[in-house]
């Protein structure tokens, strides 16, 4: 099969995760008889420096003539600490996803039984903890009417949704609930906000269409709360722009570190698959970054944008093999990690790729 990849590396340690995530797809496409093109763009900061632009045109340009896009990361300190600037990295983010109407987040938190340790979960309420996350990802608080006013000693920002805007992604975890265990929780705030109301509302007449699907309602006050209590009992969770943000990352605590987990951003047309890291420059350059959420970003486009499934069972399987065998980045390693078992980005990118080899070629 042929296709063509955008890889937009991004800032910081997107540049490093990346790196081995395209090196994983090159892999995948020599031993599977693919053939995958690619090309690269300019996101965030490393945009801002060269065009002035976080999103120049011709990064949604080229996005838009692809079959899908390796995603690294947006963000700069510099940024981070002037909340001021007007021009900044992750209007990069916020803008693609809209330009290529990416109003779906999905993002499987599943944990290696190997890195149970590794989160400040107990074991024995997490075993088998399997859940997908579908976060809507163009709407809400994050796009509605902003400002300021009383000279700016008042600031407002909108939580919005409209009727579509909830059908669609609805529609997606629905589908999603039926390949899986049949159940599925939305999360909304309904109680206060006239938005969730409008949210549940849909969610309850799309629920209709999928009588095998077991729905249940929860606040995000109490979703927050059972995610931590008893992860299992999850199995599809729809939520808006701005749950979604913070339930996933409170979720990725689960799966033990920001490193292990992938996403995929996906709408009608082209899908952007990233880690759901930042760009970390606490350890950028230092070439310790946890390369496997990069490599799981491709695992996920594999399967959901090309729907070669066997490709990207391959992958994950490697990652198993991998960390079965012991090896781990410095943020998953545990005090019993033998110093010889931990590895910095590149040599675990070379150890994905040897199991991948061994395992595809056996
Ligand atoms: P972050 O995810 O970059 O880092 C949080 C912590 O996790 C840091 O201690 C970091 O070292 C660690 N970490 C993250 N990814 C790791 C990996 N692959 N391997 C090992 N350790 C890893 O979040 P932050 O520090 O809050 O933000 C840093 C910058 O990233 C900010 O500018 C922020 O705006 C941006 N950001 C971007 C995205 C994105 O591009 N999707 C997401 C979140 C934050």
């Amino acid at each position: 099969m042929k296709k063509h990849i955008v890889v937009i590396a991004g800032d910081g340690i997107g540049q490093e995760v990346t790196a081995v995530g395209k090196q994983v797809l090159d892999a995948i496409a020599e031993k599977f008889g693919h053939e995958f093109t690619y090309d690269e763009a300019l996101i965030g900061h490393a945009a801002i420096e060269a065009t002035g632009h976080p999103l120049p045109e011709e990064t949604v340009t080229k996005s838009k003539q692809s079959d899908a896009i390796l995603f690294g990361a947006v963000g700069h300190p510099k940024y981070d600490n002037d909340p001021s600037a007007k021009v900044r990295p992750e209007q990069g983010l916020l803008g693609i996803r809209k330009a290529l109407g990416l109003y779906a987040n999905l993002r499987p938190i599943k944990l290696f039984d190997e890195l149970l340790q590794a989160s400040s979960i107990k074991p024995e309420f997490l075993k088998g903890a399997d859940i997908l996350f579908f976060r809507e990802l163009t709407g809400d608080v994050y796009f509605g009417e902003k400002g300021r006013k009383d000279e700016g000693d008042t600031a407002y920002d909108t939580m919005i949704y409209s009727r579509y805007e909830v059908e669609r992604i609805a529609v997606k975890a629905f589908e999603a609930a039926m390949t899986r265990r049949k159940k599925l929780c939305s999360v909304d705030k309904a109680n206060v906000l006239e938005s969730s109301r409008l949210w549940r509302e849909v969610v309850q007449e799309v629920a209709r269409r999928y009588p095998e699907v077991e729905v249940e309602h929860q606040f995000i006050d109490a979703a927050a709360m059972l995610l931590i209590k008893d992860p299992r009992r999850f199995d599809v969770v729809l939520t808006g722009n701005l749950f979604g943000d913070i339930l996933t990352d409170e979720a990725s605590q689960i799966a033990g570190s920001m490193g292990m987990l992938a996403s995929a951003s996906v709408g009608d047309t082209t899908g952007l698959y990233e880690p759901i890291h930042g760009s970390a420059h606490d350890i950028t350059g230092k070439g310790v970054a946890n390369p496997l959420a990069s490599v799981l970003s491709a695992a996920l486009m594999l399967d959901i944008s090309f729907g070669m499934k066997a490709e990207a069972e391959a992958v994950v399987n490697a990652v198993d093999q991998v960390l079965k065998a012991g090896y781990r980045t410095r943020d998953i390693a545990d005090a019993q990690t033998p110093t010889d078992r931990i590895l910095g980005t590149e040599a675990m990118g070379r150890q994905i790729l040897n199991h991948l080899s061994v395992q595809v070629t056996a």
